[in-house]
């Protein structure tokens, strides 16, 4: 590897799609639950203005002074900005509504493709000792989405198992690409994983077989099922991992973990 602060530093995941309501948030916070319950230090950057991730992980907005927005548009530092959650080795970087405005705020600046990537830089340079960095993107492709693609080792893409939900997934892959020809060449698909997954519903057997028919290894075996538990989660401020440890919401969680590893250890070698 030619970086060596990446070659040392944590993997940095982007969860994008640029449909709203397709399992993003749900995935970063579960995905994240889930890696830390394998003794991995994970931060979350959440980098939607609507802040979900951060509500999700119990950081209500009257406690987020310093923000993503601050670590993109102010000259503040990493450890100012990482918050401590509930569960034992899951950070959080919180965002709040102001974050809205960043996307207009950073047409002006030169780096403005870059400031994300820069901050966490921070994160592999000063020890922080994180494995893991799990960014929860906005429901766009805007510059926030491409800010997260320029800092990322690797995207990873949430599928509903819904009607449409292969639509827009080139328009997805587009904007992989063109952050790949400018600023990210060594950007990786992670791989698309099924969310909300009926398996009685034969529309979600449809999007399964489209999906693995168009897609093939890019698609993880592990499958997240529509789950109540899932949903009820974060209302209690925690991961479905912990609201309800052995709901099938919270395993299929662990088994995209196991694979996720499972993958990068083998790239590794
Ligand atoms: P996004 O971040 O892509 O907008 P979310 O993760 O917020 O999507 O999920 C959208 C909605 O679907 C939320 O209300 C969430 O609780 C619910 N949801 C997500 N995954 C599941 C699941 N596996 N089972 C049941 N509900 C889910
Ligand atoms: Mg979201």
């Amino acid at each position: 590897m030619s970086d060596p602060t990446r070659a040392s530093g944590p993997k940095i995941i982007a969860v994008a799609n640029q449909k709203g309501g397709v399992g993003k948030t749900t995935t970063t916070i579960n995905l994240g639950a889930a890696l830390a319950e394998q003794g991995l230090n994970v931060l979350i950057v959440d980098l939607d203005p609507q802040g979900n991730a951060s509500t999700g992980l119990g950081i209500e907005p009257d406690e987020r002074e310093y923000t993503t927005y601050e670590l993109l548009l102010e000259d503040i530092d990493l450890s100012d900005v990482i918050r401590p959650t509930e569960v034992g080795g899951l950070s959080l970087v919180p965002a709040t509504v102001d974050l809205s405005s960043a996307d207009i705020e950073l047409y002006t600046n030169e780096r403005r493709s870059f400031l994300l990537r820069g901050a966490l830089r921070q994160a592999a340079m000063a020890g922080f000792g994180f494995d893991y960095i799990l960014i929860d993107c906005p429901p766009s492709l805007n510059l926030l989405t491409v800010n997260a693609m320029v800092a990322a080792d690797s995207v990873l893409v949430p599928l509903q198992s819904e009607f449409f939900a292969l639509e827009g997934l080139s328009q997805l892959m587009l904007t992989i690409r063109e952050v790949r020809t400018s600023a990210n060449p060594a950007l990786r698909i992670e791989g698309v994983v099924l969310t909300m997954y009926d398996a009685r519903n034969n529309l979600s057997q449809q999007v399964e077989a489209d999906a693995r028919a168009n897609l093939g290894d890019l698609v993880f075996n592990a499958v997240i099922p529509r789950n109540v538990r899932v949903s009820e989660a974060p209302s209690f401020a925690l991961p479905v991992l912990a609201y309800d440890t052995t709901s099938r919401g919270a395993r299929a969680y662990r088994q995209l973990a196991e694979e996720l590893l499972k993958k990068n250890t083998k790239l590794a070698a």
